[in-house]
């Protein structure tokens, strides 16, 4: 046994510290990015904002929306054969920037993955998803995948330490997904243990992935459009929300009912209403490791785009970033022991 003792942050451990800027006002920062990737000759541009990969997330609903606006979607795995058919024949072109299509890594996600692209070979980003990205079997199964699609733009995780992060770049990963128990409907702390607090997991992981000219994704924690600009300012490429964009009118889960008010139903993907849902039960071997939640009903989410996008620019303001790219170098974090003002929280 060895212990670390180095203290560990998380979002709710820091604040951005003002500096003195030439910005007049938040319209003159520009959010956008322009990203060249390891393995992939991808070009892409957007916000690099992403919906998670969950179903009741990343649904294609939420997708022709977010796309509007330059935002990604990270398109849940659980859509068949026919559902992307269906979905690609009426979606404009500039889709193909802004989704990816998830999988696992079985022997029939595989097989899937192949029919999908193979009748879409338009789709340029694949999301490779599991829980614990520290497998050998996992690794495997990323070099297959590059070795089958040289050139799309693979997103591989969740890792939280710097030496995965390498090894997944290596073994064909182009962009690495970063983050072990800090989202919203996750237990995994609770029933495990494990874990690493998000802030310095995105910097310890940042670090190592732009040494070798890889890219990361903040996955899960965030709470404010705050949240988001501090994932920013620690050094993510791109961060990924799924209680954020939850319980809109484009998110899946079921619209509920209850004493005239609206809410919809939220759930982790390992939690045992998933797999209900998709593997019929939770095996006997494993314990769920997600919450379900009722969450109020929060109407379209492009009203949630506009506040994030606006708490972001405004970020970029107090801290002198003309530009989304400028806010890492720009970004001093203070440690804190006190975050808002919470008074009012019930009104
Ligand atoms: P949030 O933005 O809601 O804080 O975090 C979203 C992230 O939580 C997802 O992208 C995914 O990485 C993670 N997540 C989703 N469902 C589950 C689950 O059931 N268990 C765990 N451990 N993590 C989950």
């Amino acid at each position: 046994m060895r212990i670390e003792t180095d203290l560990k942050l998380g979002f709710k451990d820091v604040m951005i510290r003002p500096k003195r800027s030439t910005l007049k006002s938040r319209s003159q920062v520009s959010l956008e990015r322009e990203f060249k990737y390891l393995h992939s000759t991808t070009k892409w541009v957007g916000i690099p904002i992403m919906a998670a990969n969950m179903d009741t997330v990343g649904t294609f609903e939420m997708a022709a929306e977010l796309a509007k606006h330059k935002l990604f979607t990270a398109i849940h795995k659980h859509y068949s054969v026919l559902d992307w058919n269906v979905f690609l024949a009426s979606a404009p072109d500039e889709i193909y920037d802004y989704i990816a299509i998830s999988t696992g890594t079985g022997k029939n996600d595989f097989k899937k993955l192949i029919e999908i692209i193979s009748a879409h070979p338009q789709l340029k980003f694949i999301c490779i998803d599991v829980a614990n990205g520290y497998s050998e079997h996992f690794v495997t199964f990323l070099k297959q995948t590059r070795k089958q699609f040289p050139d799309k733009v693979i997103i591989a995780g969740n890792v939280v330490t710097g030496e995965m992060v390498e090894e997944l770049l290596l073994a064909g990963a182009d962009i690495i997904k970063v983050g072990i128990g800090p989202g919203s409907v996750c237990t995994t702390r609770i029933k495990t243990g494990v874990g690493y607090p998000q802030l310095s997991a995105i910097i310890e992981c940042a670090d190592a992935a732009h040494g070798l000219g890889g890219h990361i994704i903040s996955d899960g924690g965030c709470t404010t459009p705050g949240d988001v600009a501090k994932a920013f300012g620690a050094g993510a490429d791109f961060v990924m929300l799924g209680g954020m964009l939850a319980g809109h009118t484009e998110s899946g889960g079921e619209l509920l009912e209850v004493n005239g008010k609206k809410f919809k139903q939220f759930y982790g993907m390992s939690s045992t209403t998933a797999m209900n849902k998709h593997v019929g039960g939770v095996a006997e071997y494993r314990a769920s490791e997600g919450k379900t939640v009722k969450i109020p009903f929060k109407g379209d989410v492009v009203n949630t785009i506009w506040d994030i996008l606006g708490g972001l620019r405004s970020s970029c303001t107090y801290v002198g970033a003309s530009r989304l790219k400028e806010l890492t170098k720009r970004t001093t974090f203070i440690r804190v022991s006190e975050q808002e003002n919470r008074i009012f929280t019930n009104e």
